[in-house]
């Protein structure tokens, strides 16, 4: 990811006029199709890149660089860089690999992780700091798009995204229970899965006992049963 992010930096040096080069979260992200996104929050600078461009040549990176900092800067993009972007968007091969992710995502695309009831990013960063010494870096996280009901939370190592299930988006859902959860997932970060004969275990003896640590474990194991029996499934579960 470091080489986008280089891109960034340059563009914001030239299109900045000396403001200096605010920090900066560039990572790339499954969106359904050609898309990206930058936002300027608390002087924090997040791009997000659509993951078609994580092989594009490194001309086609730098102008999307610029052409996204000009965008947030509110500056005209310059021409030579926005023909450059236009250019490599419209390659049969790009535009192939965005039609297929247009296909394949469209229809679970990921809101945010602005829930009605709770922030998950702010939730991160409580966890985080509390559990984790704030030693993780931050997943794209949000909450699914449907209300998911045995599964209640995902890890996507390949992706870098946690997504919690909408159905725990409630003033009915304690706030330790969400934050359980995203706790859980949040291991997955910490523990690599391990290969046993051949087979992935992802919850080995040292994630459970990680997870026991949690304030309110009890509590949440019974409200896990609670959800189960509610809902007339086997089992829910954080997976
Ligand atoms: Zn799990």
């Amino acid at each position: 990811m470091n080489e986008a992010k280089k891109f960034f930096i340059d563009a914001f040096h030239h299109l900045g006029s000396n403001r200096g080069i605010p920090a900066m979260d560039v990572r790339f992200y499954p969106y359904a199709g050609l898309r990206h996104t930058i936002r300027l929050r608390s002087g924090h600078v997040y791009v997000r890149l659509s993951d078609i461009c994580k092989d594009c040549p490194p001309e086609a990176m730098r102008a999307l660089a610029f052409v996204l900092v000009a965008r947030l800067l509110g500056k005209k993009v310059p021409a030579v860089h926005e023909r450059t972007y236009r250019d490599y968007s419209l390659t049969p091969e790009v535009m192939r690999l965005s039609d297929i992710a247009r296909r394949r995502r469209g229809r679970k695309m990921i809101s945010s992780a602005q829930g009605t009831t709770y922030d998950l990013e702010k939730m991160f960063s409580k966890i985080n700091r509390r559990y984790f010494d704030s030693s993780l870096e931050k997943p794209t996280i949000t909450w699914s798009q449907r209300k998911t009901r045995s599964i209640l939370g995902h890890h996507d190592r390949v992706y870098g995204t946690i997504t919690i299930s909408k159905s725990l988006d409630s003033p009915q859902v304690p706030e330790w229970f969400v934050e359980f959860i995203l706790y859980h997932e949040m291991l997955h970060i910490k523990h690599a899965a391990r290969m046993i004969n051949g087979r992935r275990y992802y919850h080995t003896a040292a994630f459970r006992l990680d997870e026991r640590r949690f304030a309110k474990f009890e509590d949440a194991q019974r409200w896990l049963e609670q959800v189960a029996r509610q809902r007339r499934v086997p089992r829910a579960r954080a997976a």
